[in-house]
This record gives C-alpha cells, structure tokens and sequence, in this order.
C-alpha cells in the first residue's frame, strides 16, 4: 500500500524561479546559471515589475537585489510578504550591504536567505537548491497536515485526543455531532463527564497508570453509555489508544451502535413474539410468570393465571381451512390482549389454540370474573365454527386459578391447576369458565 506520503506527493514540476536585478550583466549571468540549474527562470529589473511577475507566475523562490532604482528590494520584499498570494514565497536577498544591521533587517521583514554581493554563482546555485529543498519538504508536510486533518474531520468515526488527566483536548465533528456539541466545545471538557462514573474511574486509573510509567493496558472496543449535552445517554463502542508523543496523550475511538442496539431490540423482541398472533409467545409469557411469581412471593399478593382452549378448533380448520383458522386465532388474540391491560398483566400464546393469560395482584373473585368477562367476549366475536357441536361461534373454555405464593409452593403446580379447571370446563361442555383457588396457602382447592 502507497505511505500517506506517496499519495499525496504529485509527480515534481520544475521550480520556478524569479531573479530580480537592475544590472543586465548580473541579470543576464543569473538567468543563464537559473536556466543551467534546469529551473523554469524568470526576470526583471525593477521592483514594480518583480511584484507583477511574482503574483502572475508564483515562482517558487525569488532572488532580489536590495539596490534597485525607485522602489527597492526591501520594499518589494515587505509587500510580497504583506500579500496573501506571495507571503509564502521565498526570498533571497542579494547585495553588496554586508552591515549586520542590514542583514538582520532583510530577516526581519521575513527573507529567507542573504547572499553577499560580488555573488559567487556556485555559492547562489547551492542557496537557492538548499532553499527549494526545504520549500518542497514544508509544503509536502503543509499537505499530509491538511490531508490528515481532512480524514479526521470527514470520518463518521468519533475521534477524541485525551490528556492523562481526563481533559479532553480535541474533539473531531463527528464526536460533536454524535454528543450534541458546537465546534470546540468539548475540548476542554472532562471525560469523566461524558462517562458513567464507574467506567471514567476505569480510565481515570489506566491514564495514571501510564504517567507513572507503566504501559497502559488499554482494552479493545467496549460498549459505553455517552452523555450526550443534552443528558440522553447514547450507546457507543468505545476505544481507547495511546498515543506514541512525547507526553501522554490518548486516542479515544467512538462507533456509533445505535442502529445495532435498534435491530438487537427488534430481534429480541421478535423473539419473544408469536409469528402469527404477534402477541407474546410461550417462552415470552414463561419469564414473565417467573418474575411475577417471585414479586407475588414476596409482597404476599395473589396471582390470577388462566389457561384458554379454543373449543373445536379442528373442527373449525376441517370446516373453513387452515388459513382462516390462522385469522380466527390472530381474532382471539387480539381479543384476550385487550384485557391485560397493567403492567403486571400479560396475555400470551402458549401453542395451537391454547392462550395464557397472568393478572398479578389479582384475587380470586377478580379473576373468576375476568374468566367469565373473556368467554363472553370470544363469544360475541360471531366468529362462525361449523365444526362446532357446543354452539354456532367460537368458543373457549377457560380454567383460572388463584394462588398467594410462598416458599412452599411451585409454579408448575400453579399451571397445572389452572389446565385442570380448563380440562374440567371441556368435560362439562366446553364454553365455560372454572376457577379454583390454589397453593399452600389454601390446601383444600375450592371449586367455584
Ligand atoms: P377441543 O374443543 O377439545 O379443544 O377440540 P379441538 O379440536 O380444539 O382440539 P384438538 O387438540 O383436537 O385440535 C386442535 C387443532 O388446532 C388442531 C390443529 O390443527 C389446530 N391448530 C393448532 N395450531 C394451529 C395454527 O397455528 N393454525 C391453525 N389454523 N390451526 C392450528
Ligand atoms: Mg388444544
Ligand atoms: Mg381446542
């Protein structure tokens, strides 16, 4: 791969160069060594003309005689320098004025170089190849500089200098945009108050650590939670690097993850539902009664769970097709769903034509009538089942069950009394609602 060096390096045009001298015999010499050195050379023989040519032609580097007649070379060297288009050209003065206090003028008014006059061309030749040299060297340092700074500044990469005391020193546009700030505003902000307390401290103590000498062990990329400026958090992975100067300093590294933080919620909530009713599945339902189970545990508050099975369901799918038994159960759903309606509530598929429904803080009576409340409910959806021999709609029969959990209790117990009265509502003639109150805590079930 080409260095950043080779990149930018474009193919060396000769140097262009201006020799400014009212002598034609000085001029003449001087063209011709210019043009024998292979530089692209240019003349004149007064300063007003040297100025015009110096803003036409941009040479690389102009050889100025002081003693000129009208405006001389010290004049025509201050305006050069005054001028955006020629500040940066350089000047090599030349003259017969070898007072220091002349000298340290020329450099003072911003020449680059003095040649004593006589000239010795040989020693011309040598300054002016010496100071095209370094032109070229600074101006190829001035263009990595600019290139870099164009990389960092177009990246949507967040990039960050950090100081090993915490102080953030530079801030790239892509940080700002990402954290909310203008221009500039971060830098001399602390990381720590961009960083949960915990995880600043964390790099608080790799950043003293390497002070004190010890190579820091600055990990990959980890997932941080950022302050933005307007107090959000905003989920970034972040990067921490040293950076190798002569003090320390960081490279903090942030990646934007918002969009994957976004399809990680979509999967895991796709996870947790039916397909085709949409509503929550059966593992989705599973851990929701676990926790609210623990909850009830503790606080001593019942817990209402029924168990739904839609009646003559094959009956339905042999009579109407598959396809509208689908539709049929996504109408049950949506049905069974308006009624959880609290947070501790839930409503859930738990396979084929059998729902779950779980009511925290919800006592006996409450539930039995919740039960009763949901039968008539699917009922009156007028939902046709010919394959029905209970009535002409879809029906369901319902098993609930109460129970004020404590430790001597199981879930699976709770379940299975639930599935029970639902079974006995299917022997009694389907359409129906059995609620039984459960648990150790009532050891002698009551059948409603
Ligand atoms: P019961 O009143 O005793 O509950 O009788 P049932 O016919 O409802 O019960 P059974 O268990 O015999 O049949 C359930 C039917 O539900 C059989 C199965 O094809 C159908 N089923 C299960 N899942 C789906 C589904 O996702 N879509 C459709 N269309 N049918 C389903
Ligand atoms: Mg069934
Ligand atoms: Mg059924």
């Amino acid at each position: 791969m080409p260095t950043l060096a080779q990149v930018s390096a474009a193919a060396p045009r000769q140097a262009a160069v201006l020799v400014v001298d009212d002598a034609p015999a000085h001029l003449g010499a001087l063209r011709s060594m210019m043009l024998q050195q292979g530089y692209q050379t240019f003349v004149a023989n007064s300063g007003e003309r040297a100025l015009g040519i110096a803003q036409r032609a941009l040479p690389d580097l102009i050889l100025l005689d002081i003693n000129l007649p009208g405006m001389d070379g010290m004049e025509v060297c201050r305006r050069l320098k005054a001028h955006p288009v020629t500040c940066n050209i350089p000047v090599i003065f030349m003259s017969a004025r070898t007072e220091t206090e002349d000298i340290v003028a020329a450099f003072d008014i911003g020449a680059a170089d003095y040649i004593p006059k006589p000239l010795r061309l040989a020693e011309v030749c040598a300054r002016v190849r010496a100071q095209l040299q370094f032109r070229r060297t600074s101006l190829s340092q001035q263009e990595q500089a600019e290139r870099l700074r164009l990389i960092v500044n177009s990246i949507d990469e967040g990039l960050m200098i950090i100081e090993a005391s915490g102080r953030i020193q530079y801030a790239n546009p892509a940080c700002d945009r990402y954290l909310g700030y203008g221009p500039g505003e971060l830098a001399g902000c602390a990381l720590d108050g961009l960083l949960a307390p915990s995880v600043a401290q964390e790099y608080l103590d790799i950043f003293s650590r390497s002070i004190a000498g010890a190579a820091p062990d600055c990990r990959g990329a980890r997932e941080v939670l950022i302050r933005q400026r307007d107090g959000n958090l905003r989920a970034m992975d972040f990067t921490l690097t040293p950076m190798l100067a002569d003090q320390p300093l960081f490279i903090a590294l942030l990646h934007d993850i918002t969009h994957h933080k976004q399809s990680e919620t979509a999967l895991q909530r796709a996870a947790l539902a039916d397909p085709l009713t949409k509503i929550p599945n059966r593992r989705h339902f599973d851990a929701f009664l676990e926790k609210e189970w623990q909850r009830a545990v503790r606080s001593s508050q019942p817990l209402s769970l029924i168990v739904l099975d839609v009646d003559h369901f094959k009956g339905y799918n042999d009579s109407l097709g598959h396809a509208a038994g689908d539709a049929c159960l996504q109408q049950v759903a949506m049905a069974l769903q308006s009624h959880a309606l609290r947070a501790t509530d839930i409503a859930a598929r738990y396979g084929g034509e059998e729902f779950v429904l779980l009511f925290g803080e919800t006592g006996f009576e409450a539930a039995a009538a919740l039960g009763e409340t949901i039968r008539a409910h699917i009922e009156s959806l007028h939902i046709p089942n010919p394959g029905s021999t209970t009535s002409e709609w879809v029906t369901a029969s319902l098993g609930v069950a109460t129970i004020v959990p404590t430790q001597l209790d199981d879930l699976k117990g709770f379940f299975v009394a639930a599935d029970r009265a639902m079974y006995a509502v299917k022997d009694a003639g389907r359409n129906g609602v059995r609620a039984v109150r459960t648990g150790s805590a009532h050891l002698e079930p009551a059948l409603s």
